[in-house]
C-alpha cells in the first residue's frame, strides 16, 4: 500500500479529492516502469485537476500529478532498469493516466527522461513543468533570433512558477527582463531573481488598443487574455511573443495589426507532448544555466497532507514561486 491523492467525480459533477492509501496492484496496467516517486509538485494544471475548476481530468478515478522525480523500482522497458533516476513531465499523466502525487506510479518508459547527473530529484521538481516550460519559452525566443542586444523582454505572471523561472533563466543569459505582476509587494523577490524592472499587471490586463507604443523585443506570457493581446500590441517591429498559459483567461482578444504591420511573431509553447529531443535540451540547459540558490529561494516544500489545500491557493493566484511536494514526508 502507498499514500496518494485520489480524485473522484461527485454526484454534482464536481471533484472530490482525498489523501488515501492505494494498493500497488491497482496501478494502471499499461505502464511498463514501476517507480518510487520522491518528489512531485503542484503546477497550475494540478490545481485545476484537484479543485475540479477546469475539466483537466479525462478518466475517473484519477491520481493527479503531472510531474515526478525518483527511482525505478522495476521495469520491463528496455531502456530502464532498477535504480535508474528519472524525471517525468506531462504526456497526459495526472490527466488520463494515474500521476505522481503518490508514492508509487506505473509509467511508460518512453515518457521518462534521465535526470541530469548534477541535479537532485528535489531540484528537478522545484523546477517542474513550470520551469521546463519557462525554458522551452526562452529557447523559442533565442531560436527566433532574439538576443540580449535586441531589447527588453517582458515576463507576465511574474511571481508564478513559469514567470519566476523565466526571469531567472533570461537574466542568467544576460537579457534585460521587465516583470509584470499583480503582487507589487513582491518587487524585491522579482529583482532578486533577476528582473531589472517591475510593472503592475493592471497596465496589461484590461482591453487596450490594437497597436500601442513599441516596448518589447520579446515576451514570455503565461497569462493569456487581454494581457497577451496587449503584450503583442506593444511588441517592437520583428519581435517575438511566446504564449504558454491562461492564468487570466483562454481568450485572445487581439487584432492582426501587430502581425501584418510590425511582423510580430506569436509562438505557441506546449510542454505536454513536446518531443524527447526538446525535453532533453531543456533539462540539460536547466541543469547548467539555473542558479540553484534562486531555485531554492522560490520553492516552498510541502507534504502530501498539504496538497489539497495548496491546490486551491494556486488557482486563486496566492502562491509565489513553486510548490514542491516531498513524498517521503
Ligand atoms: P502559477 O499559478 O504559479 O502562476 C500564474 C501567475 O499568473 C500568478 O502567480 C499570477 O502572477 C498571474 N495571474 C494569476 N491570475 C491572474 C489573472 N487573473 N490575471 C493576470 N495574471 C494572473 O502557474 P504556473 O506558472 O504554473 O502556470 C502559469 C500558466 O501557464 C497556467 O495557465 C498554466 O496552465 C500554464 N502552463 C502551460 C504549460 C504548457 O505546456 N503550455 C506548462 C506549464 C504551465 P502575478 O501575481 O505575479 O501577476
Amino acid at each position: 500500500m502507498f499514500n496518494a491523492i485520489l480524485l473522484n467525480k461527485n454526484g454534482d459533477g464536481g471533484t472530490d479529492a482525498q489523501l488515501t492509501q492505494i494498493d500497488e496492484a491497482q496501478l494502471p496496467e499499461d505502464g511498463d516502469v514501476l517507480v518510487k516517486v520522491d518528489y512531485s509538485t503542484i503546477n497550475y494544471k494540478d490545481g485545476l485537476a484537484i479543485t475540479g475548476k477546469s475539466p483537466v481530468v479525462r478518466k475517473w478515478p484519477m491520481v493527479p500529478g503531472i510531474d515526478g522525480a525518483g527511482e525505478v523500482i522495476s521495469s520491463i522497458h528496455p531502456e530502464w532498469k532498477v535504480g535508474d533516476q528519472f524525471i517525468l513531465n506531462g504526456w497526459g499523466v495526472g490527466e488520463a493516466h494515474w500521476g505522481c502525487l503518490a508514492q508509487r506510479a506505473k509509467l511508460k518508459g518512453d515518457w521518462l527522461i534521465r535526470r541530469p547527473s548534477n541535479m537532485s530529484a528535489r531540484t528537478a521538481m522545484a523546477i517542474g513543468t513550470a520551469g521546463y516550460t519557462a525554458m522551452l519559452s526562452a529557447i523559442a525566443l533565442q531560436e527566433q533570433g532574439i538576443t540580449k542586444e535586441s531589447g527588453d523582454i517582458l515576463v507576465t505572471g511574474a511571481s508564478g512558477g513559469v514567470g519566476s523561472i523565466a526571469i531567472a533563466i533570461l537574466s542568467s543569459w544576460g537579457y534585460r527582463v521587465v516583470a509584470s505582476t499583480g503582487k507589487l509587494k513582491e518587487t524585491e523577490y522579482l529583482t532578486a531573481l533577476g528582473a531589472s524592472e517591475v510593472i503592475d499587471r493592471a497596465e496589461l490586463s484590461i482591453q487596450g488598443k490594437p497597436l500601442q507604443k513599441e516596448r518589447w523585443a520579446g515576451v514570455i506570457d503565461s497569462v493569456g487574455s487581454h494581457t497577451l493581446a496587449n503584450a503583442v500590441a506593444q511588441t517592437r517591429y520583428g519581435g517575438v511573443v511566446t504564449a504558454c498559459g491562461l492564468a487570466q483567461g483562454m481568450d485572445f482578444p487581439a487584432s492582426v495589426a501587430p502581425f501584418i504591420l510590425r511582423s510580430v511573431k506569436l509562438i505557441g509553447i506546449d510542454s505536454v507532448m513536446a518531443s524527447k529531443a526538446k525535453r532533453l535540451e531543456a533539462w540539460e540547459r536547466l541543469a547548467h544555466d539555473l542558479d540553484i540558490n534562486k531555485i531554492n529561494a522560490i520553492t516552498q516544500e510541502i507534504s502530501l497532507n498539504d496538497v489539497i489545500s495548496r491546490a486551491s491557493d494556486i488557482i486563486q493566484g496566492q502562491v509565489r514561486g513553486r510548490l514542491l511536494v516531498n513524498l517521503n514526508e
